[in-house]
């Protein structure tokens, strides 16, 4: 046993440092309080204190940090969507991705490997054609490529022509990658609370007080807080949250389950999803690979994994990798996904005043941790809603101006 370790073990008082302070009495009032310390509502709460000077801050969590969906997602990061609103908001989330450890301090092991979507039929080329030059007039890194050059990205993919779907060419972003998503809710904890920010875990907010139309306190299992601004980043509980303050949003929550198996020696660098087989694999920085697929298709707030959904996806994973059919599979769990009817995010105003939402992430939020922080935290600054997520707005579906994200977001996440 190393000679640090065993003096750390025996030590009255452990020396490690403390990314956030230990529990504290809740105050009566913030200026702000986020419901929710996962990234999106950590993201804000950093970037509210660092880039305005707001630190009379409450973040709330019924659990603890970063304990919820962001800690349950596989870390796919990537701009390659199809409207320019969706590539402009997640391409500035990948720049920040690019140098979150240095502003944070805090190693988030961001891996821009690529990403390899494939196609297997016609209408799925076509639409990959389509994307990539959307993609390239708006400057990400996108382009189509051929069977030749997948057996170059990716040489231990099966390209045999008599697979059930063979693959016929690929969307490949080299902008794609993994980041640690404990990083990234430890990171930006760590740093607001060091400007003054208070997390508050084990701390459900059980009601919303709103008088003539404003927010004006949250009510959680400690008491009442009182605030002039709430906003609510609770992914898979947006609709039972937003329920508290009055307002009804057009979600549907279903369970998103993911797996990984026993480390190996490393054997793919890029990530890699199919349209088709609706599957999708990475291998992490341990070997291990990571699986994911689409929702479960039923709505449910639970997150038990499931047999049947494990033999579906593994068998769509070997037809892409036959081989892995000798892994060992160590885990397998599930989250839940609040999935808007254009698999975009609702973001901004809400039809109470100063009640902040940031809401619909679906199967896709990690990536926009770092951009939705800074847009929210700049919204609740100057009290308007920021240019980047104007167009996410929840008024966007009573005038039918939806983002239509569904073939870009599917299995590639
Ligand atoms: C299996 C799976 C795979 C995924 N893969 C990807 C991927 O590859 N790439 C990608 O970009 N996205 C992915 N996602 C989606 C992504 O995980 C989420 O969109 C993102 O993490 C949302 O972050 P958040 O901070 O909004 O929510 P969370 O991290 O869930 O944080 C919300 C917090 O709110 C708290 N909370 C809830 N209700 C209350 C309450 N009443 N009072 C107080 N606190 C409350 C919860 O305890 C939780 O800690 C995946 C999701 C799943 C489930």
């Amino acid at each position: 046993m190393p000679w640090g370790l065993l003096k750390y073990g025996l030590a009255s008082k452990y020396p490690a440092r403390r990314d956030i302070p230990g529990p504290r009495e809740l105050k009566k009032s913030y200026e702000i309080v986020i419901i929710g310390a996962g990234g999106h509502g950590l993201s804000t709460a950093y970037h509210l204190a660092r880039y305005h000077g707001i630190t009379d801050v409450a973040v709330l969590d019924k659990g603890y940090v970063g304990g919820g969906n962001t800690a349950r997602n596989t870390a796919v990061i990537r701009s390659n969507y199809i409207s320019p609103e969706a590539i402009e908001f997640y391409k500035a989330s990948v720049e920040m991705f690019e140098n979150l450890s240095n502003e944070l301090g805090y190693n988030q092991m961001y891996s821009q490997r690529g990403q390899l979507t494939l196609a297997h039929s016609d209408a799925s080329v076509r639409a990959f054609r389509l994307r990539a030059e959307i993609n390239k007039h708006l400057g990400v890194r996108s382009e189509m490529v051929d069977r030749k050059q997948i057996r170059e990205i990716v040489p231990c993919l099966n390209m045999d022509k008599k697979m059930r779907f063979p693959i016929q060419a690929g969307l490949w972003h080299r902008d794609g990658g993994t980041a640690r998503h404990d990083a990234a809710a430890w990171g930006y904890a760590m740093r607001a609370a060091q400007m003054g920010v208070e997390i508050h875990q084990r701390t459900e907010v059980t009601g919303i007080h709103v008088d003539k139309g404003k927010v004006v306190a949250v009510q959680t299992a400690r008491g009442t807080v009182r605030c002039n601004h709430a906003v609510q980043a609770v992914a898979g509980m947006s609709s039972e949250v937003a329920r508290m303050a009055g307002i009804r949003l057009p979600i549907r929550s279903y369970p998103l389950q993911a797996m990984v198996t026993q480390p190996v020696k490393p054997f793919l660098d890029p990530l890699v999803s199919s349209a088709e087989l609706h599957a999708y694999v990475s291998q992490t920085a341990r070997g291990e690979v990571v699986i994911g697929g689409g929702s479960d298709p039923y709505e449910l707030y639970s997150t038990r994994s499931t047999l049947d959904l494990k033999e579906n996806l593994i068998a769509h994973v070997l037809e892409m990798f036959p081989f892995m059919g000798e892994l060992k599979l160590l885990r397998q769990w599930a989250g839940i996904t609040d999935m808007t009817p254009d698999y975009s995010p609702i973001l901004g105003t809400s039809p109470v005043k100063n009640y902040w939402l940031d809401a619909g992430w679906g199967t896709w939020g990690f990536k926009a941790t770092p951009i939705s922080g800074k847009c929210m935290a700049e919204s609740l600054a100057n009290e308007k809603t920021a240019r980047l997520i104007q167009p996410f707005g929840l008024e966007r579906f009573r005038r039918f101006k939806l983002f239509n994200e569904a073939g870009a977001t599917a299995a590639s996440h």
